[in-house]
Formats: structure tokens, sequence, C-alpha cells
């Protein structure tokens, strides 16, 4: 159909798109948006259940019940259903935030709002709106395109043709589908239909929930886990058994084998890790990162390279046009001299007239001052011309454009053939890396060594050089290779984009961390060597490596030398993914970022894919793992630092939980083999699991980060998260704690006391112990740790916990209930002390194993 009809159907105006108040109505309908299955929170809570130690222990209850233990059972089935709450909520939140963190990557739509170009929600496009799309872009509902350029759209989710197919408004379906990749070109579209209406709409329940992956971590860790179960089983297995061969009621011992399986069996782990890669997603999120991915969490804490993009990402990329090298002559286009320089000179006004037609992207007034919608590059110039009086807008009312071939990396250039309508005479302005440009260029105004010199001084100073030239030509010339060459050189623009002020201090942390930045760049060469110089990255014995080199060298010879350079100039894309390969086969462990969409391979190429928010384009953010919110280089370093900081994390509650589930074992393991009778009754097992496997085993993995964190090298990815002798400390901590809570079992009950006295010892022993342990688990490696202060989460974990076996202690009704007697003071000081010996004991051993690694 015609695309006016289209619009005339949709009572939409081509040139300024919808009304607001049209648009209001129609966003009333229904959002563009394709309707996934969601998290099922009754599911999600009653999974909590399914677990076969957890039914076991339900069913022992309801023995006990009919067996007339009531108090006992309803106990026991409340603090099961307290844990299976406790549970729900650390799922549910982490699902949550995950789910929000999803919302936050939504892709953006260009939409023709009253007259003006917006960027929109994608999910608020309505039928009749205009959208914009180009290259990089996820076409963002069902669109009928007019005004293409080049366009070519990768069809396969629909077709499963993986080549893309080229369209314009007489194909045969001229059409894009929501979904579909633009991989080349651009066009305006007529939104035909949205949301489930649309074609991907259809077959969307194809698609079903978005289901997130475990990370390589809890993977690990659920093998560990499954171990465990069997370990414990068997250890609950023998202490009931044994307890049964000494007379104790079997029903009492059964009760006891699974309560102890319950409490000692860590099944909560991998949530607890979601949880802590969940909280851990919203400090880098707070810090402008956000992570698509959990599993990149884990391994950004491994990076040993951090290739990066040099503009936007390293530079502000805010950019000014400051000279001009034309005819000869060097112009200022800096305020002042401007105004002083009063007449502009013919040449200046042509060679900014070109920059200004063959240009991609629109000025937008605003409130405070002028924005860019598009390429930056472009806006500078569009700046530029705008101050010498010269609006696109009336340019292109003389310069009537016929054809279009945007810029594109691995073309370094972009052209545009245009009509004057004054004099009836064809022309094609280009501009483009200069020396892609001169080596097209037939004539050169003013002299081509003259120009080149002016280049690579210019260059050496840091700016972003490009340049500028034209020819007549037929209105509409065969090719873009015919409209792109045997040009006349116009001129030389030189663009100036400062590095980011925090770049450097990231680069010093960088270094500082064993991480090597790499600069990649499609800039020129001396233009890359001096922002190196400016941000204090050392350029490496390689020297700055261009693309034509990388060109020159086999995959064998560039894996022996990627080491030796941390520059690397006049790339093209596809040369990205060369270094990622060669890097990666040497061992390293690669973030990489990119922006357009010929980088999105080598992005999903790296271990760690960075994307930029602001200037990257869909189908790069698809395939990262990380998306920058500022698109600044410091972001990756301090999500850097946030992977160190929750892998250690995890570490620590790890070590933590584990700790005190062999804690426990051991307590009634020894107790059983010494013909002791039972420590500890099973709700105060429960109980026990309840206080110190909740809230401080969550509270140790929101524990701040630490001075030292960026001063050690990356830990190796393969690294078992027991290493570094924590498998070992594990277990010889947890048999102290066991020993120490048995003694106090045994002392207590050796004055002829009973055994309520000395469980109630027990009980309060064992709780302690884990909560003072806790303080512990929060010790850096080295043993360093900062105040409590730091982490409040922690001191008030450990109120609650305490609170809540006072409670147990001091309260008539619950003494009944668990079993216990209200302790004297002098007990609390037994108490105490036996609490305070692991951290005494874990003190004095590092102390010992620091002497011996000084020595
Ligand atoms: P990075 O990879 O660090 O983002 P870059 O953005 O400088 O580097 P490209 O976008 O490939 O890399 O640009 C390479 C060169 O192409 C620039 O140095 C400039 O000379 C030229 N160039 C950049 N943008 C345009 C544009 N919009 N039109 C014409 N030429 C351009």
């Amino acid at each position: 159909m015609n695309i006016k009809l289209v619009a005339a159907k949709l009572h939409t105006d081509l040139e300024t798109g919808l009304t607001r108040e049209e648009r209001q109505r129609r966003l009333r309908a229904g959002a563009n948006i394709l309707e996934r299955e969601k998290t099922n929170v009754a599911l999600v809570f009653l999974s909590q259940f399914a677990d076969t130690m957890v039914l076991m222990l339900l069913a022992a209850t309801l023995v006990s019940a009919v067996l007339g233990e009531f108090a006992d059972a309803l106990t026991i089935m409340i603090i099961v259903i307290l844990n299976s709450v406790l549970g729900f909520i650390q799922e549910f939140k982490a699902e949550r935030s995950l789910e929000a963190l999803r919302e936050l990557a939504a892709p953006m739509a260009q939409v023709l709002c009253f007259g003006e170009v917006k960027l929109l929600p994608a999910a608020e496009l309505v039928p009749g709106d205009i959208v914009f799309i180009k290259a990089g872009d996820r076409v963002p509902a069902d669109l009928q395109i007019f005004d293409t350029v080049n366009l070519e759209i990768d069809e396969s989710p629909f077709t499963g043709e993986s080549l893309p197919v080229a369209k314009d408004e007489d194909s045969d379906k001229p059409y894009a589908y929501m979904g579909c990749l633009v991989t080349r070109g651009r066009s305006k579209g007529v939104v035909v239909a949205t949301g489930m209406n649309t074609e991907m709409g259809k077959i969307a329940h194809m698609l079903g929930k978005a289901e997130q992956q475990p990370t390589p971590l809890q993977r690990r860790l659920s093998r560990l886990g499954n171990t465990l179960v069997v370990i414990c089983t068997v250890i609950c297995l023998v202490v009931a058994a044994a307890g049964v061969l000494r007379g104790e009621p079997l029903y009492k011992m059964f009760m006891a084998g699974v309560s102890l399986a319950v409490a000692a069996i860590p099944e909560g782990l991998p949530a607890v890790v979601t949880l802590c890669l969940t909280f851990g997603l919203q400090r880098m999120l707070r810090r402008n990162a956000i992570a698509r991915k959990l599993p990149a969490v884990e391994t950004l804490g491994c990076a040993t390279v951090i290739c990066s993009d040099k503009t936007g990402t390293l530079t502000e990329n805010r950019m000014t046009a400051e000279r001009v090298y034309a005819d000869g002559k060097v112009f200022s286009l800096t305020g002042e001299e401007l105004k002083q320089n009063g007449a502009w000179e013919q040449e200046l006004t042509w060679l900014l007239t070109l920059a200004a037609v063959c240009n991609g992207a629109v000025l937008q007034e605003e409130g405070k001052g002028t924005t860019v919608i598009g390429d930056p590059t472009d806006g500078a110039l569009l700046m530029a011309a705008a101050k010498a009086g010269l609006a696109r807008g009336r340019l292109l009312q003389r310069y009537q454009l016929l054809k279009e071939h945007p810029f594109e990396s691995r073309r370094k250039m972009m052209s545009v053939v245009v009509r004057d309508v004054e004099t009836n005479v064809g022309y094609s302005f280009v501009k483009g890396a200069p020396e892609v440009l001169l080596s097209r260029c037939s004539s050169v105004r003013g002299q081509r060594a003259e120009t080149e010199r002016i280049c690579g001084q210019w260059a050496k100073e840091a700016y972003r050089l490009l340049a500028v030239a034209w020819k007549e030509c037929k209105f509409a010339p065969a090719n873009q290779q015919q409209a792109e060459s045997d040009l006349v050189l116009s001129g030389i623009i030189a663009l100036k984009d400062p590095p980011r002020p925090q770049v450097p201090e990231a680069i010093r942390r960088c270094l500082q961390a064993g991480i090597k930045p790499i600069m990649i760049t499609g800039d020129h060469r001396e233009t890359a060597m001096a922002i190196a110089e400016r941000i204090g990255l050392p350029v490496g014995p390689g020297g700055v490596v261009t693309g034509q080199e990388l060109e020159a060298m086999s995959d064998r010879e560039l894996e022996e030398k990627v080491s030796l350079f941390s520059v690397c100039a006049r790339v093209y894309p596809r040369h990205k993914m060369r270094i990622v390969q060669a890097l990666k086969r040497r061992g390293h462990v690669v973030a990489m970022t990119g922006d357009g969409v010929n980088d999105a391979p080598a992005v999903k190429e790296a271990d760690i894919g960075i994307a930029m928010g602001i200037s990257g384009t869909e189908v790069t953010k698809e395939a990262a793992s990380l998306v920058l919110a500022d698109d600044n280089f410091a972001t990756i370093v301090a999500a850097v630092e946030e992977g160190r900081v929750i892998y250690n994390n995890i570490r620590r509650f790890i070590r933590f939980l584990l700790t005190c589930n062999t804690g426990e074992v051991f307590t009634m393991f020894f107790a059983i083999l010494l013909g002791f009778p039972l420590p500890l009754r099973a709700i105060q097992i429960l109980w026990v699991n309840l206080v110190t496997d909740g809230l401080p085993a969550l509270a140790l993995s929101l524990e701040p980060g630490g001075e030292g964190i960026m001063e050690q090298p990356p830990r190796p990815r393969e690294e078992s998260i027991m290493a570094r002798g924590m498998g070992t400390d594990i277990f010889t901590t947890g048999l102290f704690i066991g020993v120490l809570t048995l003694a106090v079992f045994a002392y207590s009950l050796a004055g002829g006391q009973p055994l309520m006295y000395g469980q109630t010892m027990a009980l309060a022993t064992l709780i302690s112990i884990q909560l003072i342990f806790s303080l512990d688990c929060r010790k850096n490696e080295d043993g360093k740790t900062s105040g409590i202060r730091s982490n409040l989460w922690l001191a008030g974990a450990l109120l609650v916990s305490y609170g809540l076996l006072l409670l147990v202690l001091y309260v008539p009704a619950l003494r009944m209930v668990f079993g216990t007697v209200a302790l004297s003071l002098r007990d609390w000081g037994i108490v105490i002390v036996f609490s305070l010996l692991p951290l005494l004991a874990q003190s004095f051993l590092r102390r010992v194993r620091a002497k011996r690694v000084r020595r």
C-alpha cells in the first residue's frame, strides 16, 4: 500500500507524527510490549517446601503430633514456615531486582513527536507513530517503511534466513518487523502494529519466559551442595541409628536426625548466592554499570584485560570543531576569534556547507541550549556550521538530497549526492578520515604535502581529524564507489574531544590491580598516542599498532605480540574480534567494549562484553553482559571492583554457613559417639539454624569492599570457591566449634544438673559461637577489616539474632516449648568465653601464617 494511504488510514502526518493527545489516547489502548509469563509468587513460595529433607521433617512432625507431642509439632511447623518465608523473601527479592534490571536495559526508539525527534521507550510506541531506524537497531514495532537509505534487515527470527535482505518502500513487502535487526542503512517507518498485534507478538508465546541461566559458580555450588547432602544424610543416619541402639525412642531420634539434616544441609546456598549477586548488581547499578547477565558479575572480578574504545569511553564524546585548514589557510572556529574574523572566507563557508549537508545528525533546541541527536562528530559539524549562519535545514532547501551513503566504520567516510536547485548542477559531498579521503582526491587545494603535515601536527595535539571533499557529478552516479572517488579536497576539520576527567585515575587503579587496559580506536595513530599520554596509559613496548599492521599479522603472530601493545589505532571492527581471540588464547580474561553494530561479534566473543548505554546500538547491548549507563571507562573499573567485592562476599558467607553447619553436625556426632545424651533437641537444632543461617549470612553478603581489593592481582578464573585453604579452615573450625559446644555441655552436666540445663547451655554456646564467628568472616585474607560501622547490617543482624536466643531463654511460654531454662550471669560468662575462643584461635593462626610467609 502507498505510504500516504497508510498514513491517512492511521490518521498520522508523515512530517510531524501524531499529536500529543492522539498519542496519549492510543497509548491507553495498550503498550508496545510482548507479554511473557510472569513469575508466579505462589509457586516460588511453595517451591521452598519441595525439598526432600523439609518434607521428611514435616512427615516426622506429623508423626509426633499423632503421638501427642502437639507443642513440639506446632513449633517445628512454625520454624519450618519461618525458614521458608526467609528463603522465599530472598528468592523473590532476587527475582524482582533481576526483572527491574531487565526493564532498565529496555530499548528506546527515535520517534517523531509533534514535529520533533524524541527518544522514547519503545514500549510507548503506538500505531501511527513515525519512527527512525538505523543500523544496529532492533525494529521496535511493525513498521511500513519509507525514505529508506541502503536499508538492510536481518529477518532471521521469521524466515530463518541469516543473510540480511535489502528493503525499500517499493519492495514486495515494504515492512520492517518488530524484533528484526537493522544491519545497514536507515529508514523511516509508520508504526502499523504494536505489542501482541505484531508478527512477533503472534509467535511470542513460543518465546516463553526469559530464564536466567545459573552462573558457573552457582553450578559448582549446587554440585558441592549435592555432595554435602550425601555426607550429612549419612552422618544423620548414623546419629539416629546410634541413638536408637542406645535406647532413645525411635521417633525422637528420627526427628533429631532429620532436624540435623535440615539444619546442616546448605540447601539455601544457591539462593543466597543469587541474592548476593543481585545485591551486587544493585551496587553496580548505583555506580552506573548495568549487568545484563549474572555470570558476568562473577567473571568481572577475574578480568585481566580491559579493551576499550577511545571515543566516548575514554573521552567525553562532547566534540567541538576547533580548527579548519582550507585553501592553504588555518582558521580558528572558537568563539571570540570567530567574531573578530567577521567575514567568513568563501572557502570556509563552502567547507562548512559540505560538512552540514553531508551529515547524519540533528540539532535540537531545548530550554537550556542545543542538543545533538545522532553522531556527536556530525553534531559538532552542524554546530560549527550553525555558528557561521549555515543552518542545515536551509542548506537542504538549496541542495536537494538525492542519495546518501551513511558513515560506516569500515569505510571511515560518508557521502551524499545532491542537486543544487539554483544551478541545477549535481554534486557529491564526502567527508571522512583524512588518509582515506586524500587517497581519493585527484585535486588538493593547498598542497598535499602541507595538508599531510598539518594533519600530523594536529593529530599529535590529540585532535580528531576529518577531511571534507566534493565533486560535480551526475544526479545519480552509478554507485557509491563513483560518488566517492576522483574528489576535490575542500579542507580538514580538527575536532576536540577531551579525555573524561575520571579516566586517568581509573587507568591507574587498573594497572595497580594487575589489569591491563588496551585502547582500541578507529582514530589516527597520533591522535590515539596523544590521548593515551593524557590519560596515563603506557603505550607498551610494542608501540602503537595500527589496523594495517594487524591485518598483516597471522593469527599466530598476533597471539605472540598481543601482550606487547596497549594502543591500537585506525582499527576496523573486524580487528577487535581478532584481538579478543588472541588475548583469550593467551589465557586472558577479556573485557571488551563496543558501540557500533559491527562491534557486536567481538563484544559477544569477549568474556565480558560491554556496551555503551548512551551511544551504543541495541544489538551491541543485547550481545553485551554489561552496559555502561554513562559510557564511561571509569565505570568499567568500578564494576570490576564490585565484581571482586561480590566474589569475596560469597566466599565470606560460604565460609560462615559451612563452618557453622559443620560445627552443628560435629556436636551431635561426637555426643552420640561418646555416649552422651542428646546435646540439642530437634526444635533447638532448627532454632539454631533459623537464628544463625538467615540474617548474619545475608549481612555478610553486604560487606563493603575494603581498601586493598584493587591492589591484588585478579583471581584465576578456574580457582575453586574453596581455594586458598578455605576447605580445611571450614573443617577444622567446625570441628573446634563442635568440641567447644560439647565441652560446655559436658561441664554443665558434670555437677549433676538436669539435662535441660545442659542442653540450654549447649544451645546458647552454639548460637553465640556462630554469631561471634561471623565477625571473623568479615576479615580479608590479610586479617584486616574495617570497623563494624562499615557494615551496620551485620551489627543489626547480630542484635536481632541474640534477641531471638534471649527470647527462648527468658519468655516462660517459649521456655516450655523449647525445653530451656533461664541462664544466670555466671552461665553467660562461660558461654561468652567459649564463644570468643574460635575468634581468638583464628587471629592466632593468621599471625603464625603471616610470620611464616614473611620468613
Ligand atoms: P572508537 O573506536 O574509539 O570509538 P572512533 O569513533 O574514532 O573510535 P570511527 O568511528 O571508526 O572510530 O572513526 C574513525 C575515523 O572516521 C575518524 O577518525 C574520523 O576521521 C572519521 N569519522 C568519524 N565519524 C565520521 C562521520 N560521522 N563522518 C565522516 N567521517 C567520520
